[in-house]
């Protein structure tokens, strides 16, 4: 018998897989596509690491899809940096809550989930 997998699909492309687990805390996974990664190596992480994202700031450089794109700055690396952070820390709280059994599929929970990534737009944008 397998145990039941269960998907919730919560607002901006959020989508919560929760495994119940009969008398213990569930298992749950969180993903999204709401990390900004760097447009060279496509990693959310990247602080100028990739050879390409070395270039000077400002720069006219090509992408991973051979578009022209301007080097981040020092400053938007860590703009970027912060907000993946803070996309990491929602991430978290659901994914915990889904474990704990809180209802994430709940109007009241993707209500949270909208005004909370709204704080995290106005805070670094
Ligand atoms: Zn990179």
């Amino acid at each position: 018998m397998s145990l039941p997998l269960k998907t919730v699909e919560l607002p901006r492309g959020i989508v919560i897989t929760i495994m119940e687990m009969p008398g213990m805390t569930n298992r749950a996974s969180v993903r999204s596509d709401l990390r900004e990664c760097c447009a060279f190596c496509g990693d959310t992480d990247c602080h100028f690491d990739c050879d390409e994202s070395q270039n000077d700031e400002d720069e006219i450089v090509y992408d991973y899809d051979g578009e022209e794109v301007l080097n981040e700055t020092e400053e938007e690396v860590i703009e970027r940096l912060k907000w993946n952070a803070a996309i990491d820390g929602l991430e978290f709280l659901i994914l915990t809550s889904a474990e704990s059994g809180i209802d994430v599929a709940s109007k009241i929970f993707r209500r949270a989930v909208i005004n909370a990534l709204q704080k995290i737009d106005n805070y670094y944008s």
